[in-house]
């Protein structure tokens, strides 16, 4: 599918891929055994420009079409599924400013984010409000020209790292659902505000999860995003538009993991030859390529239709069923990818020493956020009968 790439892109992706192969590779095994964000690789990651891809040109950002960002998290994935999310939550944390947020806030926090000085975040989820958002209790009550923060969000991709944090509350305290939900902008510092690192994951391990902690957190009326009421709407819009890079992720390593048992399974002898001389072997191998390829197709389609309807801020008509499809079909190839890699190794496949190990406890998560493969499917069903929701 690399045709659909530019040469633009193309640079891109090789400056991306050799980048990769000194600065990531190297050592996303060590982080990941001591379960430790790299906070080294965020000034690699700023110095190539790579943390402002989605910021507009004219806040100091590359400007990059949603396919460069599929493309740039596809290929730090194939060697690090952590250290492409910090750039895919980057994106993740700056969108409801990009499509929620005023020319004076945009000029106000895009310049930090593109340059890189800033980390941003995401803050949706609830102990109480996962696939729900709407079920969140979370509070924002408003005094004077300020609004007063109460409430826990949970999982929150690069919580504790972030400098300033989206969150959505529920202003109107009478509401229930999508309704009467707020999106406000959160920086690092502020009275009020922790975030905890929530330690132990299953995979994802060099990425920061934290908890967010709100008593009676006082932030200025000014950093409100939209209209009370419109936070929904910009949480949906912005996991529309996130959604592809969640399956450039779970591509990436399910690329990576078929790269490293391909190479494998020809050097591998038993029965005196090679292992990949078997025809069980091959079967699996030429499956494993084609879903990759299928997901592929549906992940760089998703992204040029998010660029074709999402300008502007607007919201996506048949974009985020696109976007739903590939986040579900990619992530399930993934999980499938390198659980087969592993299979191709075999005993050696769920030893540390080997990649495909880290790969497939990578991808579980991957069919978990950004909405849960049933919701997603839940998100394409209403495409076609209820039209777009939020
Ligand atoms: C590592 C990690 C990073 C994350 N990063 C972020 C982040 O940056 N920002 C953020 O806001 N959130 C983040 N999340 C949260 C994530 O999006 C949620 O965990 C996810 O949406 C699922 O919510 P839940 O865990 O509460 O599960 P639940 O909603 O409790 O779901 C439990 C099960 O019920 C199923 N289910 C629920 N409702 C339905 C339904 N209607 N039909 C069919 N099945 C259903 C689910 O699919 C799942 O299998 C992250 C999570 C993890 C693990």
């Amino acid at each position: 599918m690399d045709f659909l790439l530019n040469d633009e892109q193309r640079q891109i992706v090789e400056m991306v891929r050799e980048l990769a192969k000194e600065k990531v590779a190297p050592y996303a095994a060590q982080w990941d055994a001591e379960e430790r964000f790299p906070h080294e690789l965020v000034e690699v990651f700023a110095e190539a420009g790579l943390l402002g891809l989605a910021v507009p040109e004219e806040y100091g950002g590359l400007g990059a079409h949603p396919l460069t960002r599929v493309a740039v998290i596809e290929e730090l994935a194939k060697v690090d599924a952590s250290a492409a999310l910090l750039v895919a939550v980057q994106d993740l944390g700056m969108t409801p400013i990009l499509v929620g947020a005023s020319e004076e806030q945009k000029a106000r926090w895009l310049p930090k984010f593109a340059s890189g000085e800033w980390l941003s975040a995401f803050g949706l989820t609830e102990p109480g409000a996962g696939s729900d958002p709407g079920g969140m209790v979370m509070r924002a009550r408003r005094e004077g020209d300020e609004y007063v923060l109460n409430g826990t969000k949970i999982f929150i991709s690069n919580g504790s790292v972030a400098h300033g944090v989206t969150v959505f509350a529920r202003t109107d305290p009478d509401s229930r659902g999508p309704k009467g939900i707020t999106a406000f902008f959160v920086e690092k510092g502020t009275p009020g505000f922790t975030a905890v690192p929530m330690k132990g994951k299953l995979g994802l391990r060099a990425s920061d999860t934290a908890e967010l902690v709100f008593e009676n957190c006082r932030i200025p009326a000014a950093n409100r995003l939209g209209e009370e009421g419109e936070g929904f709407s910009i949480a949906m819009k912005t996991l529309d538009r996130s959604r592809p890079n969640i399956a450039a992720q779970a591509l990436g390593v399910a690329q990576g993991a078929f790269d490293y048992a391909l190479g494998y399974i020809q050097e591998r002898q038993q029965f005196g030859r090679p292992v990949a001389s078997f025809q069980g072997l091959q079967f699996m191998l030429a499956e494993m390529a084609t879903e990759i390829e299928a997901a592929r197709g549906l992940t760089y389609q998703a992204a040029i239709r998010v660029h074709e309807e999402g300008k502007d801020g607007a919201r996506l008509v048949t974009a985020n069923r696109y976007s739903a499809m590939a986040k579900m079909y990619a992530t399930d190839v993934a999980m499938r990818v390198t659980t087969d890699a592993v299979q191709l190794l075999g005993g050696y496949g769920i030893m540390r020493d080997y990649p495909v190990e880290r790969m497939m406890r990578d991808a579980k998560i991957f069919q978990i956020y950004e909405g849960t493969n049933q919701i997603q499917k839940i998100v394409i069903a209403r495409s076609f009968l209820g039209g777009a929701k939020g």
